[in-house]
C-alpha cells in the first residue's frame, strides 16, 4: 500500500475568477490594452497556471519583475511576451537581448548598454522608456527627457516602443496624481517627437480605477485581478475572489483557566478553554503579526479567535464554542468567511504582502 496523506495546509485559486476580473477591467478601459501583472507568482497565485489562462489575443505583455520569471513565462511557451518591469542589472541584460523580452531604459549608460548588446548580436532591441513622474524609483526625470531622447533616437539597435511611469500615491493622494497625469502628458509630447509611440502606460490598479488618463493607451493592473480593488469604485462588487487559503485541526484539546498559549505566553486563558491547534504557521505565510491582533479562522462555519502567536508551523484557535469540531476539521484563513482585506488589516500591512507571502510549502490546488 501507498499511503500520500494530504496536505496541512493549501492554496486553492480560481482562475476563471481571474479571467473574470481580467475581462471586467477590460469593459472598463475598452480602448485601452493591457498588461496582466503576474510578478510575484502572480502575487502568490502560480506564475504559469496564471499566465496560461491569460494567454490570450488582446494582451499587449506579461508584467514580471525579473529576467527570471520572464524565463519562466518563455518555457512556458506562450503566446505574450513578458515585460521586465524594474530596472534591469547589467549582467542580466544580455539573456534579456537575446531573449527579446520588453524592458525599460532609465539612463542612457543603460540605453548604450542595450545598444552594444543588440549590435553585437545584430539585433533590433524593443525597450520602453521609463520617467520618474514621482515614485523616486526608476526612470529619467521629466527635466532630462528633451536632452536625452534625441540621443536615444540615434542609438540605431533600440526601438523606443513606448513610455511608462508609475504612480506612487494613487490610492492616498488624488491632488498629487492629477498633477502627475499632466507632468505625464508632457513627457508623452516630448517623446512623441523623436518616437512613434505604440504604448504610453502610468497606471496599475489604483490608477486605473480612479483617473481618467487620456494620454495613455496600456494599463498594468495586479491586484484588481487577484479580486481586490485598493480603493473604492465602480469596480466594488464585481470583482471576484481569486483564492483561499485553508488549513487543518491537527488537535483539539481542554486547556484549564490560567494556562498560557503559544511563545511568550502573551494569551493565558481566562476560563477553562476548548483549543484547537491548526497546520499552518509564519513559514507558510501567515504572518507572525497576526499575534495577538484580533486575528481569527472559520470552522464549520463559526469564526474562533486565534490565541497567542503564530508560530512557524502551527497556529492554536479558541473552539469552546464548537463543540463537533474535530481533529482532520478543515480551517478556512482566507476565503468567503475572512476576506483577505480583513487579515492585512490585522497584520498591520497591505493584501499585497499577504498575497506574496503565501510560501512555498503550500501547495496550489486549481
Ligand atoms: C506591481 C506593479 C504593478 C501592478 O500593481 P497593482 O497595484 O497590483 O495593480 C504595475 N506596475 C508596476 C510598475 C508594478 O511594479
Amino acid at each position: 500500500m501507498n499511503h500520500e496523506s494530504s496536505p496541512r495546509a493549501w492554496v486553492d485559486v480560481d482562475l476563471e475568477a481571474i479571467a473574470h476580473n481580467l475581462d471586467i477591467a477590460r469593459q472598463a478601459l475598452p480602448d485601452t490594452a493591457l498588461m496582466p501583472v503576474i510578478k510575484a507568482g502572480a502575487y502568490g497565485h502560480g506564475l504559469e497556471p496564471v499566465a496560461r489562462r491569460l494567454d490570450a489575443d488582446g494582451i499587449a505583455y506579461f508584467g514580471v519583475a525579473n529576467a527570471g520569471e520572464a524565463r519562466r513565462i518563455t518555457l512556458a511557451n506562450l503566446r505574450t511576451k513578458p515585460f521586465i518591469l524594474g530596472p534591469t542589472i547589467p549582467d542580466e541584460r544580455a539573456e534579456i537581448v537575446e531573449q527579446g523580452w520588453c524592458c525599460t531604459i532609465s539612463t542612457m549608460e543603460e540605453a548604450r548598454h542595450f545598444q552594444s548588446l543588440a549590435a553585437l548580436g545584430n539585433r533590433t532591441f524593443t525597450v520602453h522608456i521609463a520617467v520618474d513622474t514621482g515614485m523616486g524609483r526608476e526612470g529619467f526625470l521629466p527635466t532630462e527627457l528633451g536632452g536625452v531622447a534625441p540621443q536615444i533616437a540615434a542609438l540605431p539597435n533600440l526601438f523606443v516602443e513606448g513610455v511608462m511611469s508609475h504612480f506612487p500615491a494613487a490610492d492616498e493622494d488624488v491632488p498629487f496624481t492629477q498633477d502627475e497625469i499632466g507632468v505625464f502628458t508632457d513627457c508623452v509630447q516630448t517623446l512623441s517627437q523623436h518616437f512613434d509611440l505604440r504604448y504610453r502606460h502610468i497606471a496599475a490598479s489604483a490608477g486605473e480605477l480612479g483617473y481618467e488618463i487620456p494620454c495613455a493607451n496600456l494599463a498594468r493592473p495586479g491586484l484588481l485581478l487577484y479580486g481586490v480593488a485598493p480603493m473604492a469604485s465602480i469596480y466594488d462588487g464585481v470583482l471576484r475572489p481569486t483564492l483561499r487559503l485553508s488549513s487543518r485541526v491537527s488537535l483539539i484539546r481542554e486547556l484549564p483557566a490560567g494556562h498560557g498559549v503559544a511563545y511568550g505566553r502573551t494569551y493565558v486563558t481566562d476560563r477553562p478553554t476548548r483549543v484547537a491547534t491548526i497546520g499552518i504557521g509564519y513559514a507558510d505565510g501567515w504572518s507572525r503579526r497576526l499575534s495577538g491582533a484580533g486575528a481569527r479562522v472559520c470552522i464549520r462555519g463559526q469564526f474562533c479567535p486565534m490565541l497567542g502567536r503564530v508560530t512557524m508551523d502551527q497556529i492554536m484557535a479558541d473552539v469552546t464554542h464548537v463543540p463537533d469540531a474535530a481533529p482532520g476539521d478543515e480551517v478556512e484563513l482566507i476565503g468567503p468567511h475572512i476576506p483577505v482585506t480583513e487579515v492585512a488589516e490585522r497584520a498591520g500591512t497591505i493584501v499585497w504582502e499577504i498575497f506574496t507571502g503565501l510560501g512555498p510549502r503550500l501547495p496550489r490546488n486549481y
